[in-house]
């Protein structure tokens, strides 16, 4: 479970995040979609406090993140805390990310081994399952490099599942690669949503966000002005803003 309430969050004089509330069961896709600027990244970013909210509470499985509560006051965890906790929140970026020196193996395995300290042989053990899932089992030895943009993404979603994440946050996940290449990814992110992760996923693939999503989320301006199943917000938006962004995607 994921709650984020009230959230707002500023840089320098321009309001990014204008009190955001969002909720959503274990178990479930949540798709956001807003244009350009209107605070989609810097809301992912506050749910594992890479960004700091200036406001409001984020809480996964009732564990408030960055801060713990000491009655009315909330008091920022040590940086050691913090990293806990991102540990099991799992972040697949739009530029896949991948540790350039690591083989596909190596950079599924080796937060496993830092961040949860398990042995070499359980982490590769892990690695070469997740790297089954994914599908990439006969690509364990290759470099980011010799992948393609997709298998590359493929391998970052593996390594995010490694650390069996309470949530996986998505961030535009194939906004990036070629568009012959989206489908594979999308494949591995429905076969996720059908085993029941938990995710947010901010994404334009509006295909994927009809078939796969709980709920559609729409954001504009920092504040998230339509939610809802996909059928009510896609086919049947509620607010202008969401009809002329719409028009323009679909
Ligand atoms: P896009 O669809 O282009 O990825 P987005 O909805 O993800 O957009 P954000 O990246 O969250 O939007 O950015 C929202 C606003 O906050 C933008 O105006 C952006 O310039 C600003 N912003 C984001 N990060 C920072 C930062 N670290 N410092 C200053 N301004 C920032
Ligand atoms: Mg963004």
């Amino acid at each position: 479970m994921i709650e984020l309430t009230g959230v707002h969050k500023s840089f320098g004089s321009i309001e990014v995040l204008r009190g955001v509330d969002l909720s959503a069961k274990a178990g479930t896709v949540t798709v956001i979609l807003g244009p350009s600027g209107s605070g989609k990244s810097t809301l992912l970013r506050c749910i594992n406090h890479l960004e700091k909210v200036d406001r409001g509470t984020v809480r996964v499985d009732g564990e408030l993140i960055g801060y713990r509560q000491n009655g009315n006051r909330l008091h920022e965890l040590s940086e050691r805390q913090i990293l806990k906790q991102r540990a099991r929140i799992g972040f697949v970026f739009q530029n896949f990310n991948l540790f350039p020196h690591l083989t596909a193996l190596q950079n599924v395995a080796e937060a496993q081994i830092s961040a949860l300290r398990r042995t070499t042989s359980q982490a590769y053990e892990k690695a070469h399952e997740l790297l089954e899932l994914v599908d990439l089992w006969d690509r364990a030895g290759a470099y980011p490099r010799q992948l393609s943009g997709g298998q590359q993404q493929r391998v970052a979603i593996a390594r995010a599942l490694a650390l069996d994440p309470k949530l996986i946050l998505f961030d535009e996940p194939t906004s990036a690669l070629d568009p012959e290449l989206v489908g594979e990814v999308l494949d591995v992110l429905r076969d996720l949503a059908a085993r029941g992760t938990t995710m947010i996923v901010v994404t334009h693939e509006i295909g994927f966000a009809r078939e796969a999503a709980d709920t559609v989320v729409f954001m504009d301006d920092g504040r998230i002005v339509e939610r809802g199943r996909p059928d009510q917000v896609l086919d049947n938006p509620q607010h202008e803003r969401t009809r002329a962004f719409l028009s323009k995607v679909l």
